[in-house]
């Protein structure tokens, strides 16, 4: 054939298609065929111009879009035909930045190849504690802007040694434009710092340092990839005990990491479905059961069987763990209700008295990102937070969007979403917006987002709810502004991820949001579609009793249940532990306030329910954290037992009284196991009565009730049973962190 035969094409490649070795890869397959062109990394995505034959192009192609590389995914794939420009060699060019469209791969944990380097003692990275490759590592935590090269990363202040320069400019080398490699000759430094924050030691012996003091007790904070983690050893009652006191965190469970599975099943229980997480590259916190004889502290997780597991991830933990056999507690370093630190100046400064060393290198965490939360329920999973791995999240859309749209969710567990084009994005867990700092990291995401993607948004969605900070934002931006009810915004959320535009019947069981008749909702069942919705039933609202209060003690919630059914003198009859909770005067102040409505408002909220019925079996009455009621509700279920409470559903209406009197007896007596077991066997039922009723609309499960791996797991099996679609989100989670993506949906 003569070279008069030769064609060029241009190839676009969109998706995560940067920093995850996709440029070495097509210049390898180009010089396997014998093609001559370039590839190079725009902001709206790789660019290849290819030219030679027509079959080593369509052998090419074919190779490129069936084994593209493991951390890649492509979204679109667009191929023309050129006017050939006689390139003489095949090249990889600079990057130039044009429109920024392009998707930004999450962080990911440290791969096989360069675990194998860095305990090779003849390597030259023999255990380099920040070793990383093309195929793993971090992206998203380190870039400051797109495209992605080194010089928009916060490894630009680091000139490469030779060596690393060599491998960097080697294509078939496999960290080929790896952006963030390193090696101890021109890395970042690491080191361990006391309490007067003086280094007390550089370099090569650090991590066995800082196990050694793990192991004696001590609280570490540790950089890992998204920011700080407090460090201490998990079966050390003492340490971890002290640590909750000094960080003034009473209960809520605290995330354990361990070195590998077989590790971990020395502590806990874990099936293929979980280990398949745990050991992916996006390698989450999964919540398993413990197992009934492990070590693990107590306080780990008081008064529930699961814990938060996760494996190690960088290759810093794996050295730690080099040294060190006890599982470690890993839980984000801040103080409560504010985000992740990220420098160890700020660990310092706000953590100062709960930690005794830190545990730093020098390379710049630029975007903050907490570890993701995942469950695994039958052989699919929820996930309960978004984060390092998996954030930020691209859902890509069959049609374009003709707007710019951002949307600033919820004030709990917030997250913020972007549309554009045919993109959907979902930041990671920004956390709850009840303090300045975490305000602060709110507008950061958005400033980052927007620096990212260009972006200017025509439209900005919120919630209704008008004590939202997002919403008081939202509202200063002089922006078009659109509203979303809250639990509309869940139900959409399960929408958006499974791109549903047709009707379908909601059941958004959650906390409180703000109802359309300015009461707060929560037990909601809806009909809805993609561009409005119908109050089809909901529980019949009941006080919270003294507003927010009620939300931190679950006693008053199961008084107010109480108030509906039963007169006060009634109540001072009942032998109910919960009510010991009460003085005889808060009793009838409570009575009053609720007869009255004075900071009693009126809610028909699932969540504050579940909250009740664990007062009402004297496991939790007061300073619970969110969702520790539904959580050890679930333990006093028994999956055998066949028992129900009874309930009325009138105009939409779930009127509960019986269930409350039959809650009652059961109380006095005891038998909690009951109380739990016919209430969640309650909830599947009345889901079910509704679904009767449409039976042809698909089911939409959302709320962060629906985080009860017993309830869910009933409902879709009942659901699916009766041959009922059932969805729920797996991908986005399922709770508040969900809002800001049912927000975006409703605005596209
Ligand atoms: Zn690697
Ligand atoms: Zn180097
Ligand atoms: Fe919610």
């Amino acid at each position: 054939m003569s070279v008069s035969n030769q064609k060029s094409v241009i190839i676009i490649v969109k998706g995560v298609v940067q920093g995850v070795g996709f440029r070495p890869f097509v210049y390898n397959l180009a010089i396997k065929h014998h093609l001559n062109g370039t590839v190079s990394n725009t902001g709206e995505g790789v660019i290849i111009e290819l030219e030679g034959f027509p079959d080593a192009i369509t052998q090419c192609v074919t190779q490129l879009q069936k084994h593209p590389p493991t951390l890649s995914r492509i979204d679109s794939f667009t191929l023309e035909e050129q006017e050939r420009k006689h390139f003489s060699t095949f090249e990889i060019v600079e990057s130039f930045s044009t429109s920024k469209t392009t998707s930004i791969s999450p962080d990911t944990a440290v791969c096989e190849g360069c675990l194998e380097e860095m305990r090779d003692p003849h390597n030259r990275r023999y255990g380099y504690y920040l070793i990383n490759c093309t195929h793993c590592g971090p992206r998203y935590s380190i870039i400051k802007t797109l495209p992605y090269d080194r010089a928009s990363t916060s490894m630009d202040v680091f000139t490469m040694c030779p060596q690393c320069q060599a491998e960097y400019n080697d294509p078939t080398n496999r960290r080929f434009h790896a952006q963030p490699i390193s090696c101890y000759a021109c890395g970042p430094v690491l080191t361990l710092s006391d309490h007067e924050g003086k280094r007390i030691i550089h370099a090569n012996s650090v991590m066995e340092k800082a196990a050694e003091l793990l192991q004696n007790g001590s609280i570490l904070a540790i950089k890992g990839l998204g920011g700080f983690h407090l460090m201490c050893d998990a079966t050390n009652e003492t340490a971890v005990a002290t640590l909750r006191l000094r960080k003034k965190r009473p209960k809520k469970p605290l995330a354990v990491m361990f070195a590998n599975v077989s590790h971990l099943k020395r502590y806990a229980h874990i099936n293929e479905e979980e280990s398949h997480f745990l050991t992916s590259k996006e390698s989450p916190i999964v919540l398993l059961n413990k197992s009934s004889n492990t070590t693990l502290a107590p306080s780990i997780s008081p008064d529930i069987n699961t814990i938060g597991a996760m494996l190690a991830y960088t290759p810093l933990h794996h050295l730690l763990f080099d040294y060190i056999t006890s599982p470690l507690v890993a839980t984000s370093a801040n103080r409560s209700g504010e985000p992740i630190l990220r420098h160890a100046q700020e660990v310092w400064e706000r953590l100062g008295d709960v930690i005794d060393y830190s545990v730093d290198f020098n390379r710049d965490i630029v975007n903050t990102v907490d570890d993701s939360i995942i469950q695994v329920i039958q052989n699919r999973h929820i996930t309960l937070r978004l984060g390092r791995g998996y954030a930020p999240l691209t859902l890509v859309r069959n049609d374009y969007i003709p707007l710019k749209i951002v949307a600033v969710g919820g004030q709990q567990k917030n997250t913020i979403a972007l549309a554009f084009e045919d993109k959907m994005i979902l930041s990671p867990h920004i956390g709850d917006l009840h303090t300045i700092e975490s305000m602060e990291y709110f507008v950061r995401s958005i400033e980052s987002f927007s620096r990212f993607y260009d972006f200017k948004p025509d439209v900005i969605v919120c919630d209704k709810h008008p004590s939202y900070a997002t919403t008081q934002w939202a509202k200063t931006q002089g922006i078009r502004l659109i509203e979303v009810q809250h639990h509309y915004a869940h139900a959409l959320a399960c929408m958006a991820e499974f791109g549903l535009k047709e009707e379908v019947l909601a059941f958004c069981f959650d906390g409180t949001g703000y109802g359309d008749d300015g009461t707060l909702w929560g037990g909601e069942v809806f009909r809805a579609n993609t561009t409005r919705y119908e109050r089809l039933g909901h529980i019949k609202p009941f006080r919270l009793l003294g507003g927010e209060k009620a939300v931190k003690e679950p006693k008053r919630v199961a008084l107010a249940l109480l108030f509906e059914v039963y007169t006060l003198d009634e109540i001072r009859t009942l032998n109910l532990p919960f009510l010991t909770c009460f003085k005889p005067d808060e009793l009838t102040l409570h009575y009053m306030a609720w007869k009255k409505g004075l900071n009693a408002p009126l809610c028909s909220s699932m969540g504050r329910l579940f909250d009740a019925v664990a007062s009402f079996c004297d496991i939790l009455h007061q300073d619970g954290y969110e969702g520790e009621g539904g959580r050890r509700l679930e333990e006093l279920y028994v999956p055998d037992w066949d028992m129900c409470f009874e309930y009325t559903i009138e105009n939409g209406v779930i009127d509960l009284s019986t269930m409350i009197k039959e809650i009652v007896i059961l109380g006095q007596l005891g038998k909690y196991n009951r109380i739990a077991t016919s209430f969640i066997t309650m909830l599947v039922a009345i889901i079910e009565d509704f679904s009767n009723n449409y039976p042809h609309l698909p089911i939409v499960l959302s709320g962060g009730v629906f985080q009860n791996k017993t309830l869910l797991d009933r409902c879709v099996t009942r659901l699916e049973a009766k041959g009922c679609s059932v969805y729920f989100q797996q991908r986005t989670p399922i709770n508040d962190g969900g809002i800001a993506l049912g927000q975006l949906y409703y605005g596209c």
